[in-house]
């Protein structure tokens, strides 16, 4: 073949004088070049197009002000109360502070760091005695809320100056985790390095504990240091200042009221990718069965339909569920309040300002907010109580519904035991009280919003991509006051028949990407851990590693260690599993049955059994650890496992060995989804 490129390079004028621009030579490589880039595309598996989705639940951006600063001075206030919130209850927290401001002569607004120019945290020096508030949660991992992430990088990154910047933080979180209130502590620190004042010491909420105790207390101490900072005095006003004001629609078009949806009207029945926390998809359940064999509780696997969803997900990730309540609690609750639950109404912010302009959407019914949107299983919290004590006729009543918002020993003994301890949720309180009847739409205003349930996803996409696993156990319980219990979701997942008098039950889910993530290289060893329900994710892992292996990829070791009460009782997934090891996907199946003989064998009884191998896959063959379930117990005493086996076979000091799994996790290679 002739050297084209020196050809047109040692003879350029003759080409131009005596030849055409390309030679029949040019003419064929060009041919054939262009025939082999189209054949290419052509091959190419076709890549699903990227429809341009437009967001249904929110406004355009320019009807939003993004500047906190000029939102301020605009409406007076000075005091802004930031929330890193993930289930409403830093956003409570904060709603809370906001509102507490203005018995303190201040005025107060409670902001999303996601809506706002954060940016902008060096300009709150602009405005006389003002002070930021952060209500800051932890999650997963010490990681920021969804909602607080942009703001976390914003601080990791920033090196601007706070000077002058006043703030104060709370931080929520949980002891039963390993980076205990992580982000408020950072948050905290941070904002002092970059020269904001700390006016007020970091509050510490576990929620292992008593969160609702642990902030009352802080705020107690935290207003009057304030009062002392600003030099302002406290109105002393008690009564309860409404933000909301009840609107009732008696002639509407039912076509214009919310019916459960979360951000869009109309979205159930017009689904529109793509699907999200404001918009989720109604996955039509395909399989709903029991588990176990035996016994009195109910273990389930469900499957529900994602086909042409565009959803997609992997091994490990979370699927998010909104559940609705119990019909006959929500029932009750009409009854003893006396209203007509189908009435159509609005609560409408009184501030006008606010970007948020009702608490749940509006309009609605009662029946529907009650249903869908309102969190009326859970006890509630001191503020409600608080608020709402001026309805109960008998003094006494009254009397006790403040003290149990106070921070007086008396008063928190008091919501400890009677809220608390005989788990009365708002209904109960309302049973037992004959004297106080709430008006309903007061009680509305300030029920926490329902949230929505996340599941460790018990499927492989590789091996169904068009539907997603579930694996739950059923929460029951009798309270001390003799009332039966049942969790809103597990309840309504039991119920959610395959079809529902000749209808498909659906569940409005979306995913929630996790970290929580197979090896890169398959073949690197896998160490997986997950008792009882626990076993959820690791479903997922052995379908993968199963189609991996099909693929014909190098896998290495997949070592489960399961643990359940009896073998013939509540063995999840016995036959799929003991398939797996036969197939050699699994290459080692290790199941505790704790209460099959006298003395308790749980997981980590067998880790330590086969610590041999352990540290060999760990140590030398570069095994990634797995730790999923019962965040309380089980997975601190896996990790005491773990940091045994380190001092014995790796000749460590505790510290060494703890310094070593620690190392492990920030590499990647020991990972927890757990809870607690
Ligand atoms: P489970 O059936 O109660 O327990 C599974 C196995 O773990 C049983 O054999 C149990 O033994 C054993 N176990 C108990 N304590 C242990 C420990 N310290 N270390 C190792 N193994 C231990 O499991 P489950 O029903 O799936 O629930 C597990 C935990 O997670 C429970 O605490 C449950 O409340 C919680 N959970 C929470 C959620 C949630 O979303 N928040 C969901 C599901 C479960 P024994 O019972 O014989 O002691």
């Amino acid at each position: 073949m002739p050297d084209v490129e020196s050809e047109s390079s040692t003879q350029p004028e003759a080409m131009e004088e005596e030849e055409p621009l390309f030679s029949n030579l040019d003419l064929f490589l060009f041919t054939l070049i262009a025939g082999l880039i189209i054949y290419w595309f052509m091959s190419r598996k076709k890549a699903e197009p990227i429809p341009e989705f437009k967001k249904l639940d929110q406004p355009a951006p320019s009807t939003r002000e993004t500047s906190f600063i000029e939102k301020m001075k605009k409406t007076g206030r000075n005091i802004v109360v930031f929330y890193g919130s993930q289930t409403g209850t830093g956003e409570e927290f904060a709603n809370r502070l906001s509102k507490d401001a203005q018995r303190y002569g201040m005025k107060g607004m409670a902001a999303d760091p996601e809506e706002y120019d954060m940016c902008e945290l060096s300009r709150l020096a602009e405005i006389d005695n003002s002070l930021a508030i952060f209500c800051m949660a932890t999650y997963g991992e010490g990681d920021p809320t969804d909602n607080a992430q942009d703001f976390y990088d914003w601080l990791q990154e920033s090196d601007g100056e706070l000077n002058g910047v006043n703030y104060t933080v709370f931080a929520l979180g949980n002891k039963t985790y390993e980076h205990y209130n992580a982000m408020g502590a950072y948050v905290d620190k941070r904002l002092e390095e970059l020269g904001a004042k700390r006016v007020f010491d970091l509050g510490m909420g576990d929620d292992d504990g008593n969160l609702e105790e642990d902030f009352v207390t802080w705020r107690e101490q935290f207003w009057p240091a304030m009062c002392e900072h600003f030099g302002v005095e406290a109105s002393g006003e008690d009564s309860s200042i409404r933000q909301y004001e009840l609107k009732e629609h008696n002639d509407i078009n039912m076509n214009k009221v919310y019916t459960g949806e979360l951000g869009c009207l109309k979205s159930f029945e017009t689904q529109k990718p793509p699907f999200d926390a404001k918009n989720p998809f109604l996955a039509p359940v395909i399989v709903n069965r029991k588990l176990n064999k035996a016994g009195n509780r109910h273990l389930m696997h469900l499957e529900v339909d994602i086909t042409g969803s565009k959803i997609r997900y992997e091994s490990g990730d979370h699927v998010a569920v909104y559940p609705t309540n119990d019909t006959a609690i929500v029932n009750k609750l009409g009854q003893i309040l006396g209203v007509d639950l189908d009435t159509v109404i609005s609560l409408n912010n009184l501030d006008e300002e606010s970007n948020k302009k009702h608490p749940f959407p509006c309009p609605t019914t009662y029946r529907t907010a009650l249903t869908h949107y309102l969190d009326i299983i859970h006890p509630p919290r001191t503020n409600v109580l608080y608020e709402l004590a001026q309805y109960a006729t008998d003094p006494k009543d009254q009397e006790n519904m403040h003290k149990m918002a106070s921070s007086a020993p008396e008063g928190k003994a008091l919501y400890q035991r009677f809220v608390l301890e005989d788990n009365r949720n708002i209904l109960a309180i309302l049973e037992d009280l004959p004297s106080w009847r709430p008006p309903i739409d007061h009680l509305c205003e300030l029920m926490p919003r329902l949230q929505a349930r996340y599941y460790s996803i018990a499927s492989s996409s590789k091996v169904h991509p068009n539907s997603i696993h579930i694996c739950a156990v059923l929460v029951e319980y009798t309270t001390k006051t003799g009332r039966l219990t049942k969790g809103v979701a597990t309840t309504w997942l039991k119920n959610k028949l395959v079809a529902d008098n000749g209808h498909k039950s659906t569940v409005p889910m979306y995913i929630r990407k996790s970290q929580f993530r197979l090896p890169f290289k398959a073949s690197n060893p896998v160490i997986m851990v997950g008792p009882g329900t626990g076993i959820a994710p690791f479903m997922g892992f052995i379908q993968e590693r199963g189609w991996l292996k099909q693929q014909g990829k190098e896998v290495g070791e997949t070592v489960l260690y399961f643990g359940c009460r009896h073998k013939n009782e509540d063995y999840l997934y016995q036959e799929e599993l003991e398939d797996a090891e036969k197939t050699g996907v699994i290459t080692k199946l290790n199941v505790a049955f704790s209460r099959d003989q006298e003395q308790k064998v749980y997981v980590q009884h067998l880790l330590r059994t086969n610590k041999e191998d352990l540290w060999r896959q760990i140590h030398t063959d570069n095994a990634h650890i797995y730790i999923c379930g019962d965040a309380r117990n089980m997975a601190r005493d896996v990790q005491t496992a773990f940091y045994e086996i380190a001092e014995e076979l790796g000749g460590m000091t505790r510290t060494q060995a703890t310094d070593y799994i620690k190392k492990l996790m920030t590499k990647g290679r020991y990972s927890q989804d757990v809870w607690s």
